[in-house]
């Protein structure tokens, strides 16, 4: 065997002596597919109800069931003998409270501080536009209202119980009751809803654009098939419910500025959540104008659902890798390039630990770190 050979040996088996694992459910197939991908031994944890579905797919090496979601944070014991790298997604917020996420010690790939800025939509508000992006208009009173708006409740998703809102009195007839929850109420924006999927690398300081999606949302965007005419008389509200997610490529001369959007957000992160700010998967949630003005609706910092378009791979990534590269896959690669560099504690938020009870400890021989569309090895 020749040095070099026996030098990078140790170094190339570091993944399959960790499990990556998540939640059964949102963008789980993605990420342990990606995960296997990579080499990563890998699990699911599932409830009872989607079980067997998790267990049917070869790259799932095991399963853990736990009776709810919100059963999780029990296993953190568990996790840590099976030595566990966790990649969270939408669901982890959903199902769990923000005191038991920030909580748990398993090593988790991503920065929870970032979390705080994320839940709350003021605080996002502050974060995108400190970061020069453009949002819609918000109005807090409902006499202010001076042109179409929508009203965004608190703690919804999908778009689930958004109201269109054309004018004061048509809040007052509609909206009114809602007085008892929280909501925002924005200007409507007229325009194509563009969600961008990035992923930003602390090893390399480089950010890409992994792919695009735009919802189809039941039912404002089936109103064009009835023409106008006829939908007069007919009392319709449209309706902001998420059925599905297309995919879609962006007017090439609109990119430079969605990159820049992505760096400008991971910069600003860097001051409001001091000093490693947002890394990993994170997706802009826009509505591109018939200006071509990007209007910034919401950011998501964690990979989201509509990546599940991708696990081949999209238009974008494949600009980058000569491989089929979901953002699930990317996450891995990630991680193996931290392992593989002994940093893997850039990549993990404060809160893991970093070496695990059976002795085992997070790291490896020092090797260059590869950047975006270089294989790890
Ligand atoms: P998720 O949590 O799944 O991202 P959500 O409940 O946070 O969804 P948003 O992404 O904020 O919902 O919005 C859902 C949909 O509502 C958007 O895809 C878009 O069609 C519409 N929408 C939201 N804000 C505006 C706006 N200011 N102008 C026009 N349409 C909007």
């Amino acid at each position: 065997m020749s040095p070099k050979a026996r030098r990078h040996k140790p170094t190339s088996n570091l993944p399959q002596l960790f499990t990556i694992a998540t939640l059964g459910s949102h963008s789980a197939l993605q990420i342990l597919k990606g995960a296997k991908d990579e080499g990563f031994h890998t699990l699911a944890v599932v409830t009872p109800l989607n079980e067997q579905l998790y267990s049917s797919f070869a790259f799932v090496d095991e399963t853990i069931v736990i009776p709810r979601y919100s059963d999780f944070p029990k296993l953190d014991a568990e996790l840590n003998r099976r030595r566990v790298i966790l990649v969270p997604h939408g669901s982890f917020v959903a199902y769990l409270s923000m005191r038991e996420h920030k909580a748990m010690r398993t090593p988790y790939f991503g920065n929870k501080a970032v979390l705080d800025w994320e839940a709350d939509r003021l605080q996002q508000r502050k974060w995108l536009t400190r970061a020069g992006l453009k949002m819609p208009r918000q109005f807090t009173k409902a006499s202010e209202i001076d042109r179409p708006v929508i009203v965004k409740l608190y703690g919804a998703h999908g778009g689930k119980g958004y109201l269109f809102v054309k004018n004061p009195d048509d809040f007052t007839a509609r909206a009114s009751h809602l007085v008892e929850q929280r909501y925002i109420m924005q200007e409507y924006v007229l325009g194509v809803p563009v969600y961008i999927h990035y992923f930003y690398s602390p090893l390399t300081g480089k950010l890409e654009i992994m792919s695009m999606d735009r919802r189809y949302e039941s039912n404002v965007d089936s109103l064009g098939r009835i023409p106008l005419a006829d939908q007069e008389g007919w009392d319709i509200q449209p309706s902001y419910v998420v059925i599905g997610n297309q995919p879609i490529s962006l007017r090439e001369s609109l990119l430079a500025e969605a990159f820049n959007m992505g760096e400008a957000v991971v910069r600003t992160s860097r001051e409001i959540c001091p000093d490693r700010g947002l890394f990993g998967a994170f997706c802009l949630e826009t509505i591109v104008t018939p200006e071509s003005e990007f209007f910034l609706m919401e950011i998501s910092a964690r990979i989201v659902a509509g990546t599940n378009l991708f696990i081949d791979g999209s238009p974008y990534s494949y600009l980058n890798y000569d491989e089929p590269m979901s953002t699930g896959r990317r996450i891995a690669r990630e991680i193996k390039n931290a392992l593989l560099s002994n940093s893997l504690e850039l990549v993990l938020d404060q809160s893991s630990r970093l070496s695990f009870d059976d002795g085992a400890a997070i790291n490896g021989q020092p090797v260059a770190v590869p950047g975006p569309g270089v294989p790890a090895n």
